[in-house]
């Protein structure tokens, strides 16, 4: 599903306001880094949707599953995320792609 820019504009603000613009991603406790693993806790900071784009707090919306992966725009694959915490689940997904060796999958 790919929605216009329009309606993409929409389902930004119901999902910012959904999550009380907090970030939602999961992360590593003790390095503050994206993680998928059990011990993973939510990020929890407060978004600032006064900073400016690129600002570490500014507010984006997260697809938990990647649309790479075949996630969808549905509200259920989309969380609230921080600026930074979105660019380092993106570094390291690229990371991911270009070390396929070391990457381990359950299918
Ligand atoms: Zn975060």
């Amino acid at each position: 599903m790919n929605l216009g820019t329009r309606r993409w504009k929409r389902v930004r603000e119901y999902i910012l306001n959904r999550d009380d613009y907090t970030c939602r991603v999961l992360v590593d406790p003790r390095s503050r880094w994206p993680s998928d693993a059990g011990d993973a806790v939510e990020c929890g900071e407060q978004l600032d949707p006064g900073k400016p784009v690129g600002h570490n707090l500014y507010p984006v919306v997260d697809h938990i599953v990647t649309r790479e992966d075949g996630g969808s725009d549905g509200e259920d694959n989309l969380r609230a995320a921080s600026w930074k915490c979105n660019g380092r689940r993106a570094a390291m997904q690229t990371n991911a792609r270009k070390r396929p060796v070391n990457v381990t999958r359950e299918l």
